[in-house]
């Protein structure tokens, strides 16, 4: 019983895909004409929760995310230049160089982020062909104007417009300061934009004239392409709700006669020290930047697993602080129990009792729109009671064991738990008994000798009453 919630029909649903227990999920990707911001990395970090939870309740999941490497202006109504020959000016590179820079980059940060990869990365640049049929295929239907700069959607034309913002149309023409450059309704977006002789990195020749496509069009495209008409579930950050997912369905659903998305689920901004992210304010964070404070990216995966997705989330150093001594308590947890000896003692009533609780809880929790802040509160708890037991010296090893197992289990959900590093090489290995021996002899100038030696190496030692620990560093 997976409840999701569905901007489409603002409310709360029974998730049910279309075919069975397989799922069809697209995801906007990043604008790669840059880092992505620890915003963006937000909500990426939701849709790796959203999958992960429809994994763990067993469904089979089609995960396609996009590169936006071309024609995503500077504002989203079609004005300026395109974010990727800004990012081309401010290098000094072409955008091809740039996307290909970027693409990496964000791998990169997805990987030390624990995102799971989708199965499809699909890059704007690589699908033309299959846009250009697709605005060819909104004209025939009759619902695209060709005006001095490209080819436009004729969002007046088109009945219900606007559902997932709950726009009204005629209302917003009346009111709004957009500039039209030919454009009839404020609302028209465009399909096709042409070069007008001017020389890009990036142009297509097209029936239309040598261009570019429109921001919007690569998303329909590519959805079609590799999860069929009708998707089960289209994500992104809610800003793209009324221009560019209201865009997408204008589009598809005009060249498919289809629905487009079963459901739409949108995250929240995060704003940083309460304000919106911006390079003037110096509050915009990469995270490289974080990386470079000290953090760990795990610290920054559970803050924002800490917060339900869709509320809005201030980001902070000292939120950021408190999530890495979260991190270490459940990482210190697992550890007390990995270290647990045999022993005697009667089952453990209260742990039992907790652990069953807690089991309950948090699948209650995630299915509940992915209330993962509640998830954690009742992992908190259950850790707290199984601490005091093992204080007690009441703690039975079979009991500690079957904890252990649902820690494990629920890091396919939070992948929270430190990496089974690999282990120690044989020289390491040596210097790790030295100290220990140095340790046992009293000898603590020795024993922190081999410690500052094995620090160098990247392993950093941490003495806990359950024996030395170890792990390297990130
Ligand atoms: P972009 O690279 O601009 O296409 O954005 C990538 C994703 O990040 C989109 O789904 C946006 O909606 C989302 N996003 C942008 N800014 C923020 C923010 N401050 N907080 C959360 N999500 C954001
Ligand atoms: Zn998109």
């Amino acid at each position: 019983m997976l409840i999701l919630y569905n901007t489409l029909t603002r409310k709360k649903q029974l998730f049910k895909p279309i075919h069975d227990r397989h799922v069809m999920l697209y995801t906007c990707g990043p604008t790669v004409y840059d880092h992505a911001h620890i915003g963006n990395l937000r909500s990426f970090l939701f849709e790796d929760l959203l999958k992960r939870v429809l994994k763990f309740n067993g469904f089979k999941v089609k995960h396609v995310m996009n590169f936006t490497d071309v024609g995503h202006l500077v504002s989203d109504q079609d004005e300026g230049e395109d974010k990727m020959e800004v990012g081309a000016q401010r290098e000094h590179k072409t955008a091809w160089e740039i996307a290909e820079f970027y693409i990496n980059a964000f791998k990169e940060d997805a990987k030390r982020l624990r995102m799971q990869e989708p199965d499809i990365w699909a890059r704007a640049t690589d699908h033309i062909s299959e846009m250009i049929d697709l605005v060819r295929r909104i004209e025939e239907e009759g619902y695209a104007y060709v005006t001095d700069d490209g080819v436009y959607f004729n969002t007046l034309r088109l009945k219900g417009y606007g559902k997932l913002a709950r726009l009204k149309a005629k209302g917003l023409k009346a009111g709004a300061r957009v500039e039209m450059k030919g454009k009839r309704s404020p609302t028209d977006f465009a399909l096709w934009k042409l070069s007008l002789g001017r020389k890009r990195d990036m142009e297509w020749d097209s029936p239309w004239g040598m261009g570019f496509p429109g921001w919007h069009i690569e998303c329909s495209a590519m959805a079609i392409k590799y999860l069929g008409q009708t998707i089960d579930i289209h994500c992104g950050g809610v800003d793209h709700i009324p221009v560019h997912h209201t865009n997408e369905i204008a589009q598809s659903e005009v060249a498919t006669g289809k629905k487009f998305s079963n459901y739409w689920l949108h995250n929240e901004f995060m704003l940083v020290d309460g304000r919106k992210m911006s390079k003037s304010l110096g509050n915009y964070y990469t995270l490289r930047d974080i990386v470079s404070k000290g953090f760990s990216p795990l610290a920054f995966r559970y803050l924002c697993l800490s917060v339900h997705y869709r509320s809005q989330m201030n980001f902070t150093l000292d939120a950021l602080r408190d999530a890495e001594n979260a991190v270490k308590t459940v990482n210190d947890f697992i550890f007390r129990l990995e270290q647990t000896k045999e022993n005697n003692l009667a089952r453990n009533k209260k742990i039992e009792n907790a652990l069953k609780t807690v089991k309950e809880e948090f699948m209650k929790s995630i299915n509940n729109d992915l209330d993962t802040p509640n998830a954690f509160a009742a992992l908190f708890k259950l850790m707290r009671s199984v601490n005091k037991e093992i204080d007690a010296g009441k703690a039975d090893k079979k009991n500690l064991e079957a904890v252990l197992e649902f820690f494990r289990d629920i890091n396919e959900v939070l992948d929270i738990a430190e990496e089974k590093q690999a282990d120690l090489t044989p020289e390491e290995k040596k210097l790790l008994d030295l100290r220990e021996s140095f340790r046992r002899q009293k000898d603590f100038k020795a024993a922190d000798d081999i410690r500052n030696q094995l620090k160098e190496k990247g392993i950093i030692l941490e003495d806990s009453p359950e024996g030395v620990r170890w792990r390297r560093a990130h």
